[in-house]
């Protein structure tokens, strides 16, 4: 079967390197809030032209613990997209606060920013937007928004890191980027783990206890916190991966100008807007003869996948939010007509040939 991702070629690749570093950590005895992931911090945050970095467990608590930092709460609305991955929301209502959809771009499959100003209340805190499959959100819009609002904007940047918008790299835009390195992702560890990115100190500063039960200094506890610290291990193994991020952005981007080329009309490839720099987290077509093409696919040893065959207002966990089918018809459609294809730097050319003919039928 034609894997979707291929972890393995990559291992093989970088297979010294990694285990050099293993050996380096292993050895040194030091394997929480060591070395390598104040090396990580200092590169990734450079990397984002950013103050701060900080690693945490997971993208889902680089979520919430950025929520949390900047004063989320209990009552609060946070206003996000409903075409994500489930951790948005829960990271949303971890603080207590409520996400509040609104509907999304029909070609980015991002938050439509002209739908956001109708959503905004009195209890409307901080906007939420989502660089799905890897296209950058339209952030310049939130900004103004949010400016104007009085709102903070909390980037989720688990799919898109090193995309950007004329030239600045998203998480950079808003008042806390958020990053998750699980395996699979374009930047991808051995295991769980992620990163906020922040400009602000007092904030970062707060991060930082949260992260670590309340406490900057051993068995002083300021605050209650949270045990969501990025591994040792996991920061040497990104330290690795993330020397070659760019090379593995351009060689996703140069896979999805084949897929481009070769698919054929009837189908929707994904866009990418004047200015921005998509990085193809996932190459996700649209057509309403999804499934068809998804057997046919897999009749032919191709792994395909629908992210997201269910938008979270429609969420058996958030049924309590009371929403109805056809209340955001366009992530309606687009959990209908979306559907993955294997992406990575190594794909074969032949591959996306022979991928696309099964799809011309
Ligand atoms: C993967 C992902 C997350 C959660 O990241 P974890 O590291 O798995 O906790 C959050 N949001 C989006 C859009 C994601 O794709």
């Amino acid at each position: 079967m034609v894997p979707m991702v291929d972890l393995k070629t990559e291992f093989n690749v970088i297979k010294k390197e990694v285990l050099d570093m293993l050996t380096e950590i292993l050895e040194s005895s030091h394997y929480i809030l060591g070395p390598k992931v104040s090396e990580l911090e200092k590169k990734i945050s450079d990397y984002h032209n950013i103050s701060a970095a900080i690693g945490v467990a997971s993208g889902t608590d680089a979520l919430h613990l950025s929520l949390d930092g900047l004063g989320i709460s209990e009552g609060d609305e946070v206003i996000t997209t409903p075409f994500t991955f489930f951790a948005t929301a829960e990271a949303i209502i971890y603080t207590g606060a409520t996400p509040v959809f609104v509907d999304v771009e029909p070609d980015t499959l991002n938050i439509d920013a002209s739908l956001i100003e109708e959503k905004i209340t009195a209890k409307t805190k901080a906007v939420l937007p989502v660089h799905i499959f890897g296209h950058p959100a339209d952030m310049t819009m939130v900004q103004k928004i949010a400016k104007k609002h009085n709102l903070k904007v909390i980037e989720d940047c688990a799919q898109a890191f090193g995309a950007a918008i004329n030239g600045k790299r998203v998480g950079s835009f808003g008042d806390a980027g958020c990053f998750s390195f699980y395996p699979s992702k374009n930047l991808g560890a051995y295991g769980d783990g992620g990163m906020i990115i922040l400009n602000d100190p007092a904030v970062a500063d707060t991060i930082r206890k949260l992260r670590n039960h309340g406490s900057k200094r051993a068995y002083r506890h300021e605050t209650v916190g949270f045990n969501s610290r990025l591994d040792e291990i996991q920061a040497g193994i990104l330290l690795v991966k993330f020397k070659r991020i760019d090379e593995y952005n351009t060689g996703r981007r140069q896979k999805a100008a084949l897929y481009n080329k070769l698919l054929p009309g009837t189908v929707k490839c994904p866009k990418e807007k004047k200015g921005f720099y998509h990085v193809y987290h996932q190459y996700t077509i649209m057509t309403p003869e999804r499934d068809e093409i998804q057997n046919r696919l897999k009749d032919n040893g191709i792994s395909s996948v629908v992210y997201y065959p269910i938008p979270l207002h429609l969420q058996e966990a958030l049924k309590f939010m009371d929403h109805k089918e056809g209340d955001f018809p366009v992530a309606e459609k687009a959990a209908k007509e979306v559907l993955s294809l294997p992406m990575h730097p190594w794909l074969e050319e032949s591959t996306i040939k022979e991928t696309a003919e099964i799809i011309n039928g």
